[in-house]
């Protein structure tokens, strides 16, 4: 029996529901192949649906559980105010969050980029997930701010990626985490607990005038190389 549906299992279990575009799925959960034409549609699709969810006062999570994007998004200053989740979305091509702001929980838990995302002076007012999240090239969180926890457990950074001057005001779990290329924690500030417990750094490691407002742990931690911790400083904030 072929559904009507899709049934991709959303965050809350339920299926998605959407209707089917090929293949079983619908336009946002479509694992084939696309038409060139399809993924030129995808990003207006997406905005068009992202508007629907968020102007629907009976819609109180953002779920794009498992969505794949395959062309690049654009939400480059967006302003999310409802909670959302990118929980194990898959992005194929650039995907542009910078100065955009999460006013609740997000999730990147498990999400896939395959091209340079950009996080870029995001604000994050609520807690921020990126646990197993798996990045394939360089990406950047420069000049963010985590208002609340932030999660990189066991989240993979397979090239480079820059927390240049990055606040984190909350804890920073980067347990198990792995560093390809290079981290660059340039300048950032850890207000609260930061964790590199089991983390593995395989390139360089940057902490060059880094902050800390309490001795960090980076119990079991491993570093293919030495790291850099120049003019980095433990204080009381
Ligand atoms: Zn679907």
């Amino acid at each position: 029996m072929s559904a009507e549906t899709c049934q991709v299992k959303m965050y809350d279990g339920k299926p998605c529901g959407r209707p089917v575009l090929k293949d079983g799925d619908c336009v946002f959960h479509l694992r084939g192949e696309r038409t060139e034409e399809e993924v030129q549609n995808f990003e207006g699709e997406f905005l068009t649906e992202l508007r629907r969810m968020e102007e629907d006062p009976k819609i109180e999570r953002l779920d794009f559980t498992k969505f794949v994007f395959p062309g690049e998004i654009d939400l480059h200053g967006h302003v999310f105010e409802k909670e959302v989740y990118f929980f194990q979305a898959t992005f194929n091509k650039k995907a542009d969050f910078s100065e955009a702001r999460f006013d609740k929980t997000v999730s990147f838990a498990y999400a896939g980029f395959e091209e340079e995302p950009s996080f870029r002076e995001v604000t994050f007012n609520g807690i921020a997930a990126f646990s197993a999240a798996k990045f394939e090239n360089n990406t950047t969180f420069a000049e963010a701010a985590f208002e609340r926890d932030v999660l990189f457990a066991s989240t993979t950074f397979k090239k480079m990626v820059s927390f240049y001057d990055v606040r984190f005001k909350g804890e920073a779990n980067f347990k198990s985490a792995t560093f390809g290329i290079k981290a660059h924690f340039l300048g950032a500030k850890f207000e609260n607990e930061a964790d590199f417990s089991l983390a593995r750094f395989e390139g360089e490691a940057d902490f060059t005038e880094t902050t800390f407002a309490t001795e960090p742990f980076f119990i079991a931690t491993t570093f293919a190389r030495k790291p850099c911790f120049f003019g980095a400083k433990k204080a009381p904030m």
